[in-house]
C-alpha cells in the first residue's frame, strides 16, 4: 500500500466497469471485470454507489461522437459514492463524495464501476441533506442548470423582469432548470418537442408550454421581446430564435447542443438591446462555483419533484439508455445504480 494511503483498497484486485475499448467501427464498450492496478493516477480512490446518464454519456458510449479521447476507457461523467482510501488532506475515507465531469469518462477513467481513483480537488462533499441517489439525479445535467440559473440572476434577471424560457424542456438539464426557476418564483416557459409532456412539464413549475417547432424557422435578426432571460440546451436554430426574442436588457444561458453545435443568428440582439449570451461550462468549473451550485441544490430542488424526473438502471441498461438521451428519448434523469 503506498505510504500515506488508508483503508483496504489493496484487498479488491478487480471490479465491475463498463469499459469501452478501440474497435474496427470505432468503439464498442462492455460491462466486463477491471484490474485495480489500470486505474489512473489519483490521490483520491472512492467507491462508486450511484452514476447517472447525461447526453455526453450517450455520445460516448454510442460512439457517435469523439468524446472518448483514451482507450480502454470507463465511461461515465457522474460519480457518488463513498471514500475509500486518500492521500489528499482534504479526503479521508468514509467521507461521501460527488464528481461531475473534470474530463472523466473523456481523458480520465470514468464511473461505471465499482471504484474510481481521481484528484481530490475533482470532489465535491455530498451535502448533508441529500442522498447518493438524489445526486446522482441531479448530477452533471442539474449541477449545469443551476449554473444557467447562477448566471441568469448574476445578471440581474429577476422573477419581476419577465418570464424565462427553458429549451429542451423535457431533458434532464432543462427539467432540473424548470424545477428551479419556479422553485424561485419565476414564470417559466417550457420548449418541447414532446407535447404529450406537458403535464409532467406543468408539474416541474412550467407555466406556460411552446412547441419546440415554433423556435425552429431560421431566425430573423430581432422578433417580439417575449423572454427576460432563457436557458437553452439545445443551440443552432433554436437558440439563435430564442435571442432575437429576449426583452432589452436580458440574457440567455446556453449550455447545450441537442439541436446543433452551429448558431445561425445576427448580433442584432446584443447590440440594439443590450442582450447577454452566457456560455456554460460544467466540466472545467472552478471548485468553488461548483460548491455554491450544489449547496444551491440542496436547498433550492424540491425533491419531490426530483423524483418525478428520475428513473433508475443498472450498469447493464448503459447501452440502451445511451440509445434513447441521443434520440431525445429520456424524460429527465437515469440513475445508475452501482454498488
Ligand atoms: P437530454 O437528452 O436529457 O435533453 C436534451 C433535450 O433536448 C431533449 O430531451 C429534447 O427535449 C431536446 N432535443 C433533443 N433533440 C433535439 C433537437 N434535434 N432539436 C431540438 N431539441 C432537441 O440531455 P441533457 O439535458 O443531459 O443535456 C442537454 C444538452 O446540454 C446536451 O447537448 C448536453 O451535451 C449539454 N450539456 C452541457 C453541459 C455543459 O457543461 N455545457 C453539461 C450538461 C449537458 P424535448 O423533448 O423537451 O424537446
Amino acid at each position: 500500500m503506498p505510504q500515506g494511503t488508508h483503508g483496504s483498497e489493496a484487498r479488491v484486485a478487480k471490479f465491475k466497469a463498463y469499459v469501452i475499448e478501440k474497435s474496427d467501427s470505432g468503439s464498442k464498450g462492455a460491462l466486463t471485470e477491471f484490474d485495480d492496478a489500470n486505474l489512473m493516477d489519483g490521490d483520491v480512490t472512492f467507491r462508486v454507489e450511484y452514476s447517472g446518464v447525461n447526453y455526453k454519456d450517450g455520445l460516448a458510449i454510442t460512439g457517435k461522437a469523439p468524446v472518448v479521447r483514451r482507450f480502454p476507457m470507463i465511461a461515465g461523467i457522474d460519480g457518488v459514492g463513498t471514500v475509500e482510501s486518500s492521500t489528499y488532506g482534504a479526503w479521508k475515507p468514509g467521507d461521501k463524495v460527488i464528481l461531475n465531469g473534470w474530463g472523466c469518462g473523456e481523458t480520465h477513467l470514468g464511473c461505471y464501476a465499482e471504484k474510481a481513483r481521481v484528484k481530490g480537488d475533482w470532489l465535491v462533499p455530498l451535502p448533508s441533506s441529500i442522498s447518493a441517489r438524489d445526486a446522482a439525479a441531479i448530477g452533471t445535467a442539474g449541477y449545469t442548470a443551476m449554473l444557467c440559473v447562477m448566471a441568469l440572476e448574476q445578471h440581474g434577471v429577476t422573477p419581476d423582469s419577465g418570464p424565462v424560457v427553458v429549451t429542451g424542456a423535457a431533458g434532464g438539464v432543462g427539467s432540473t432548470a424548470i424545477s428551479l426557476l419556479a422553485q424561485l418564483g419565476f414564470t417559466v416557459h417550457a420548449v418541447t418537442g414532446r407535447p404529450q409532456e406537458a403535464e409532467y412539464l406543468r408539474g416541474l413549475g412550467a407555466a406556460e408550454i411552446i412547441e419546440r417547432k415554433e423556435l425552429s424557422a431560421p431566425a430573423k435578426p430581432l422578433a417580439k421581446e417575449r423572454w427576460a432571460g432563457a436557458v437553452d440546451t439545445v443551440g443552432s436554430t433554436t437558440l439563435a430564435n430564442v435571442l432575437s426574442m429576449i426583452r432589452y436588457g436580458g440574457a440567455a444561458a446556453a449550455c447545450g447542443l441537442a439541436g446543433g453545435m452551429d448558431l445561425p443568428a445576427s448580433v442584432a440582439p446584443f447590440i440594439l438591446r443590450g442582450v447577454c449570451l452566457y456560455g456554460i461550462d460544467s466540466v472545467m468549473c472552478p471548485l468553488p462555483r461548483r460548491n455554491e451550485a450544489w449547496k444551491r441544490l440542496e436547498r433550492g430542488l424540491d425533491r419531490r419533484k426530483l423524483a418525478t424526473m428520475s428513473s433508475e438502471i443498472g450498469l447493464s441498461g448503459l447501452a440502451d439508455a445511451a440509445d434513447r438521451i441521443l434520440k431525445g428519448d429520456v424524460r429527465g434523469r437515469i440513475v445508475v445504480k452501482i454498488g
